[in-house]
């Protein structure tokens, strides 16, 4: 029987057990968003962002700047951030309009208040095995896996995107785990004969139901990170319906892998806030 990894569910729980966690600390823990511009998607993921805070008492605050503002007026609210020792976590809402350099702005934020786990010294602590800020996406996937107690030492694992923000860390957190990484992209050639063998299938294209039954090894464990919009419905990369017929586990679109996200953010910024500043950045 095929398991839906019920990823809102998992998510909730965690929540819970953050909020507990978080009272009991004596911690005051606050993130700050940072969004550029007025993209209706963007402003719906910030409002979920900062409910999720005030479900687990996580303090919030929402920076927004006009979507005309220049990359010098995203560095300096990131400077004022910063400098805010009642700040713990920044996020910028991505995408940022094209005139920002987005290069700049993620390496300003303090890497010790890098909750999305962006910045280049929180991407090479991963990619050197000695994880600290992980991106929310793939560390999400990476908690719904153990939740499940889903073994990945010794599988073979293919990720599909090669993003910053999912594929390229996904791959790393799947390599640091033992797994024996395929990491694909548009470019890959023949790319349902890698998918074909992989224990566990990373779906990160924005490609609504990309990822077709022929695609998937029978027992995969198929992890779809994509959200699509098709004929007005949301949809993953992966074509559910035929897939879950002969997946071991699945990750369902909505419900999966987007509340782990959430969940993931929220677990890092208290994070941020019981590690503090003050100690050298390593
Ligand atoms: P992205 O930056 O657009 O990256 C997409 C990746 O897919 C790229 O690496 C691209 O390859 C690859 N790709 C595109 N077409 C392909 C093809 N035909 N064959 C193989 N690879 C292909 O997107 P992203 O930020 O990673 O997001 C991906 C999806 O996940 C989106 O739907 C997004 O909304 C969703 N998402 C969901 C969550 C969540 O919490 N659930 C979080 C983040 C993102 P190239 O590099 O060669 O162009």
């Amino acid at each position: 029987m095929t398991t839906i990894l019920d990823g809102k569910k998992i998510a909730d729980l965690r929540l819970e057990v953050l909020k507990e966690e978080i009272a009991d600390s004596g911690l005051s823990p606050r993130l700050a968003t940072v969004i550029v511009g007025a993209d209706p998607a963007s402003q719906m993921y910030i409002r979920m962002k900062h409910r999720a805070c005030g479900q687990v008492g996580i303090g919030s605050v929402g920076m927004e700047l006009a979507g005309d503002a220049t990359t010098e007026q995203v560095l300096q609210t990131v400077a004022q951030l910063n400098n805010d020792p009642d700040i713990h976590g920044i996020l910028i809402q991505l995408p940022l309009p094209k005139q920002v350099d987005f290069e700049r702005v993620i390496a300003a934020v303090h890497p010790k208040k890098d909750v999305d786990g962006f910045h280049p010294f929180n991407l090479g602590l991963l990619f050197s095995g000695r994880p600290r800020f992980v991106p929310c996406t793939p560390q999400g996937i990476m908690t719904l896996l153990a939740e499940y107690r889903i073994d990945l030492a010794g599988t073979r694992a293919v990720v599909v995107g090669r993003s910053i923000d999912v594929g390229r860390p996904m791959s790393a957190l799947l390599t640091n785990a033992d797994a024996t990484v395929t990491l694909c992209h548009s470019k890959t050639k023949n790319l349902s004969g890698e998918t074909r063998h992989a224990d566990i299938l990373v779906s990160a294209t924005g490609k609504a139901h990309f990822i077709t039954m022929e695609m998937v090894k029978p027992g995969a464990v198929v992890i779809d990170v994509g959200i699509n919009q098709l004929n007005g419905k949301l949809v993953g990369d992966v074509d559910f319906a035929a897939v879950r017929t002969i997946a071991s586990a699945i990750t369902p679109v909505p419900g999966g892998v987007g509340p782990m996200t959430i969940a993931t953010l929220m677990e890092n910024t208290y994070r941020a806030a019981s590690l503090g500043i003050c100690e050298p950045v390593w």
